[in-house]
């Protein structure tokens, strides 16, 4: 909650594009039309993630006519995360918008996003509740999202839509890479952001083609294990470490322990393949403890003295 409303008067939209020449002049006007509607200044960053096509060509041609749109050129195709990440790091705007470059979302939801972030949130997710994908893909997403919003706690519905605004507060606290960006309510959520999502209408795809299939989402579920560790174990690795390592020690000098009890009233024991496990799970057991250890460690020297998870200050000049 901000208590300066008028912050938000200027905006920068990040849009993320690869390979979506026959979009950009329809996206680029539609926008435009959107935003001769609403106070305030803003830009528009079109973030070319390494295109093969015309995109870079299309865009330049917009950019030499309208100074508001800018183009961040990738070498190379980095994916969504990075593309969204670098567009975030140039932009100026006190309030940032991303959405997608293949009309799929739908300009025109800008205003009931701005109204929605305006209630008081730090961040708003649209909703494509009804999604125009194919139906594959649609059943997908509902197990995608159900499980990573039990798991993460943000109760929204859709995490991954394109659609989403942003103080700028939050957009300089992300960290995003690989297909991380599917859980960014999750992360700003984690860092004490508020979070809240509007149903936002959803179009079908126009020209090109989508670069994400099925798998992908089956993939996110290795990403969703990455997030609970970073999420829940970033500030104290020991904790996740630690147990496993104790556990898997106990387990090892329990099996040890009857081996030598064994040995003790007589029986030959070299021979057992119980007394290689008991003496491998010690040793896992101790280097799980250290795994801990080093990622304490690491936490430790790499902990930065300001971070951003100050919202406010109050007598400090
Ligand atoms: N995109 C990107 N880099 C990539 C893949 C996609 O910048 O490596 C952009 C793409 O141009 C689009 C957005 O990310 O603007 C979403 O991609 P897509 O429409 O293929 O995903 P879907 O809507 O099918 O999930
Ligand atoms: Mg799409």
């Amino acid at each position: 909650m901000n208590e300066d409303s008028d912050r938000k008067t200027s905006f920068s939209v990040v849009i993320p594009c690869y390979n979506e020449e026959k979009s950009l002049k329809e996206l680029y006007d539609r926008l435009t039309a959107t935003f001769s509607a609403i106070k305030g200044e803003y830009e528009l960053i079109f973030v070319d993630d390494g295109s093969t096509d015309n995109s870079l060509y299309v865009l330049k041609e917009i950019s030499n006519r309208d100074k508001r749109v800018k183009i961040l050129h990738l070498r190379k195709n980095f994916g969504k995360s990075q593309a969204l990440s670098q567009g975030f790091w140039y932009c100026n705007g006190e309030t940032i918008i991303t959405l997608d470059a293949d009309l799929q979302d739908i300009p025109e939801e800008i205003p009931k996003l701005i109204e929605s972030l305006d209630k008081g949130f730090d961040l708003i997710s649209g909703w494509k509740k009804k999604r125009n994908d194919p139906v594959g893909r649609k059943i997908a997403s509902r197990i995608f999202n159900f499980f990573t919003s039990a798991i993460t706690g943000i109760k929204i519905h859709d995490f991954n839509c394109g659609l989403k605004i942003y103080r700028k507060e939050v957009t300089k606290s992300l960290v995003l890479y690989g297909e991380i960006y599917r859980f960014i309510p999750a992360l700003a959520g984690w860092k004490g952001f508020l979070v809240g999502e509007v149903i936002v209408k959803h179009g079908p795809r126009k020209y090109g083609k989508s670069k994400f299939g099925t798998e992908r989402f089956l993939r996110g579920f290795l990403d969703l294990l990455t997030i609970i560790f970073l999420t829940k174990y970033t500030q104290r690795p020991l904790h996740l470490f630690g147990p496993l390592g104790i556990a898997l020690s106990i387990l090892g000098c329990a099996l040890d322990a009857y081996l030598a009890l064994l040995w003790f009233s007589g029986q030959h024991i070299g021979h057992r393949p119980l007394l290689a496990l008991g003496t491998l799970l010690i040793i896992i057991g101790i280097q799980f403890i250290f795994f801990g250890l080093l990622g304490e460690l690491i936490v430790f020297s790499s902990r930065k003295e300001k971070d951003s998870i100050v919202k406010g200050t109050y007598g400090i000049k």
